[in-house]
């Protein structure tokens, strides 16, 4: 029996090392890494330079709070403010914390404007944006919020992609629109480009603030430095993590320089969040990913990754039902009778290929952003072995029935 809490269905398998897409299991066995710690591992494994300055940080300072100044904090800060649309940020240890952030920033932007009761917040069904009590009223999920009291009041849902709905949603008390550019959890639905204009179209006609969750199609993985680039628009508050600490645990949230200026002393805080050895490890992640070229190879990645995904589509149409996503945040539905959950356990025994899931049937690709295309072709060739397997599992139980 184990201590821990049974609050994850964990597999069994238990790793040792890795080797940028590679894990090693303690049996030795290879696996490749299309999961990377649910899009966390940026850089894949044991990346030399990240590994260069742990190394170096561990003899240095690695904590202080933040009653004294941080100068690895101030530059990650400053280098996150030179290539956003952000003035200002906040650094935390998860992306959950970054979302709270989020949400405070906006609510108290229109607290300290004078109009304290402008917090109501516009979501949408199908999104994930953390595990705390305010992420899961934030997202809605029934299933996450069941069971724990009176959910945090002022959100909204509606379904996304319709700008009819968002615009029949709003209120004198709507403060902002939350929302993925790319749902995650949720299934892997990429928002259209002309949505997320409208989107910033309607923040802009009444007054409202545009808020992102990018913590997990930020930090490079749609082949942009963020997804609202693709969109040709600006937010007003982005959360962001997963990647910015390439498994280091570290969060920010992203703020223009008006909306941010009523978080003043004493309305926020965090005692780790953005300490010196987190923000070291984040400058080296972000030396990585600004780098020229960098992106541009994650979204040729992405772009070689629709292309096998869309010849697998075509050798297994009844498989796979839909493509989604953007970048190297793709997914694919599979058709109902294949249960995602027991595929990815398929993939991981049969084949020792690590993928999550996601809602909806979706078997979700998160690799990590230095894949080449030749361990993309090993992924997808994994993927339809796999597909024919089941195959032939299913002539034979037809055959003996
Ligand atoms: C993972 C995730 C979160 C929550 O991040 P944690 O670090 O688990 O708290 C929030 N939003 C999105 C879109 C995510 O994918």
């Amino acid at each position: 029996m184990s201590a821990l809490y049974g609050t994850y269905a964990r597999s069994p398998l238990a790793f040792e090392r890795g080797e940028g897409v590679r894990l090693i299991a303690q049996d030795g066995t290879r696996y490749l890494d299309f999961h990377a710690g649910i899009a966390v591992n940026a850089l894949g494994h044991a990346d030399p330079h990240l590994v260069r300055t742990l190394k170096d940080a561990a003899e240095k300072v690695w904590h202080t709070s933040n009653v004294f100044t941080i100068p690895e904090q101030e530059r990650l800060g400053q280098r996150l403010v030179d290539n956003t649309f952000a003035d200002s940020v906040f650094f935390t240890n998860s992306g959950a914390e970054a979302i709270e952030c989020a949400i405070k920033t906006a609510r108290h932007h229109f607290f300290a404007k004078g109009e304290p009761d402008r917090y109501e917040i516009i979501a949408f069904t199908g999104s994930f944006h953390g595990r705390t009590m305010g992420t899961i009223a934030a997202a809605g999920n029934p299933h996450y919020v069941e069971g724990f009291g009176p959910p945090l009041a002022g959100f909204t849902h509606i379904k996304p992609n319709d700008i009819k709905l968002v615009e029949a949603a709003i209120t004198s008390r709507t403060c902002a629109i939350l929302i993925e550019p790319v749902q995650g959890e949720g299934g892997v639905t990429a928002m259209d480009v002309e949505y997320l204009r409208g989107l910033r179209a309607l923040c802009d006609k009444h007054g409202m603030l545009l808020v992102l969750d990018e913590v997990q199609c930020g930090y490079g993985r749609t082949g942009k430095f963020f997804a609202y680039e693709w969109a040709g628009i600006e937010p007003d508050i982005m959360a962001v993590a997963k990647g910015i600490g390439g498994g280091f645990p570290l969060g920010a949230c992203l703020a223009k320089g008006d909306v941010a200026k009523s978080m003043v002393p004493g309305t926020h805080g965090s005692t780790y969040g953005g300490n010196p050895l987190a923000c070291t490890i984040g400058n080296a992640v972000l030396d990585r990913v600004l780098e020229p070229g960098f992106i541009e190879h994650v979204n040729q990645m992405g772009q070689r990754l629709r292309w096998h995904l869309q010849q697998l589509q075509q050798r297994y149409p009844d498989y796979v039902v839909e493509l989604r996503g953007k970048g190297l945040l793709a997914g694919i539905k599979i058709k109902d009778s294949v249960v995602v959950r027991d595929f990815t356990a398929r993939l991981r025994d049969d084949h020792q290929l690590l993928m999550q899931g996601a809602g909806d049937n979706v078997l979700r690709f998160l690799p990590p952003l230095i894949i080449t295309e030749a361990d993309i072709e090993e992924a997808v060739g994994k993927i339809a072995d796999a597909f024919a397997a089941i195959e032939a599992e299913g002539d034979k139980e037809h055959v003996t029935a």
